[in-house]
């Protein structure tokens, strides 16, 4: 008989020469479990999924009571699927006038393709603006917004026309002009390690994207649904972006992301051609139903007013710490500055030992990423410090 291990080697794809074959059987509240039943503490959430936990009752049972109702129909907005407008009516209530359509996809990836399609669509301009370091996802279109060649390079040629700013730095916005489709943006550069926009910086983006006639994107993908303390990370900054991508936590542990903008720019898509965008299963019903279980639940529990308290006291608990050279945090989005790639490579492995699961970043191969679930305790936290402090 061969092992699970076998088939993982000989018959799916890996990603890198040397995955850690972590093997888990089940999953619960803010722990994952091996076969020997050995407990797990996730701080990383699945990459900022799992904000929730694992295995939410709440979510379990609308996934159980779609699933039985009705599973897939023609998903793209020509069918009413009120699993969509439940969800689309809870959602809305959250977000501001200018963000009130929405189309469902599956990935981040996916969202800010259309999201990318959409701006060009609307302004009827081509060229895009991202920022170095970003990290807006793998299919091409995303794979073009990457500035970091090592990853990108073998890959050429990607989409033509894409300038790229310098994050946090105001003058080198004015590479946004009178043929700029759109900006693009990650409110915290999560995959740089961390890197959260300033106050001004967003003020200054958000004018000259309206000056010049940009649609300005938030990429929310990793930072939305209360990750870094208020719904959305926008809000923190006193600005409205044009188009809202939503995705990881959004579809409380099922495949589910979106793109978000105004009825009137989001019409565009809809005539001259028709079909401007389309999906099988973006907005599938038992996504829908997940993601509304778990939108509810978020609300209703007050975890998003909880993640500054949390946040701060997971930043007390480790800033003695004399091997971690900074601590940079937006919520529960924590990046540990370790020495360097040796050091952080030793003490992920030291952290699965005792139990508790972390990682790295993709441009940042020195920093420990720390997004636990939002619902962990405070004693549980106290847990996580203790395994983190102890394995450096
Ligand atoms: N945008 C951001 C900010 C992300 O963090 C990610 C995933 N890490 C993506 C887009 C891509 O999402 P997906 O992997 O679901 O395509």
């Amino acid at each position: 008989m061969p092992t699970h291990r076998h088939v993982f080697l000989n018959h799916l794809a890996q990603t890198s020469t040397s995955p850690p074959m972590y093997e888990f059987k089940k999953a619960k509240g803010i722990y994952l479990y091996d076969k020997n039943e050995k407990p797990y503490i996730d701080m990383i959430s699945g990459i900022s999924v799992s904000s929730l936990g694992h295995s939410n009752k709440k979510v379990i049972k609308a996934v159980q009571k779609q699933a039985s109702e009705s599973m897939h129909q023609m998903v793209f907005g020509e069918y009413i699927i009120s699993a969509q407008t439940k969800l689309a009516k809870e959602l809305t209530k959250h977000l501001p006038g200018a963000l009130q359509s929405i189309y469902l996809l599956n990935s981040g990836s996916e969202a800010n393709e259309g999201a990318l399609k959409l701006a060009k669509r609307y302004t009827r301009r081509s060229k895009i603006v991202a920022f170095k370091n970003a990290y807006h996802g793998s299919s091409h279109g995303a794979l073009s917004l990457m500035s970091d060649q090592y990853y990108s390079g073998k890959y050429q040629p990607l989409l033509p026309n894409v300038s790229f700013a310098e994050f946090n730095k105001i003058g080198s916005l004015d590479v946004i002009d009178e043929k700029t489709a759109c900006v693009i943006i990650e409110p915290v550069q999560a995959e740089a390690g961390i890197l959260k926009a300033n106050k001004n910086f967003m003020k200054a983006l958000r004018k000259k994207c309206t000056e010049k006639g940009a649609l300005l994107i938030f990429d929310e993908i990793q930072t939305g649904m209360g990750r870094t303390g208020s719904l959305f990370a926008f809000e923190q900054y006193g600005i409205v972006p044009d188009i809202l991508t939503l995705g990881k936590a959004f579809g409380a542990g099922m495949p589910l992301s979106a793109f978000i903008s105004s009825k009137k720019i989001m019409q565009s898509l809809g005539s001259k051609p028709i079909l401007g965008h389309i999906t099988t299963f973006g907005g599938h019903p038992v996504c829908c139903a997940a993601s509304l279980a778990g939108l509810k639940y978020l609300i209703k529990k007050n975890y998003t007013d909880q993640v500054k308290l949390k946040s701060n006291m997971i930043v007390k608990l480790l800033k003695n710490n004399k091997k971690i050279k900074a601590i940079r945090a937006s919520g529960l989005l924590i990046g540990l500055e370790l020495k360097n790639n040796e050091v952080l490579m030793q003490a992920i492995d030291r952290c699965f030992e005792k139990g508790l699961i972390t990682d790295w970043f993709l441009y940042n191969n020195k920093t420990m990423r720390l997004a636990p679930p939002l619902t962990i305790s405070a004693k549980q936290i106290q847990k996580a410090c203790k395994i983190i402090n102890e394995s450096l």
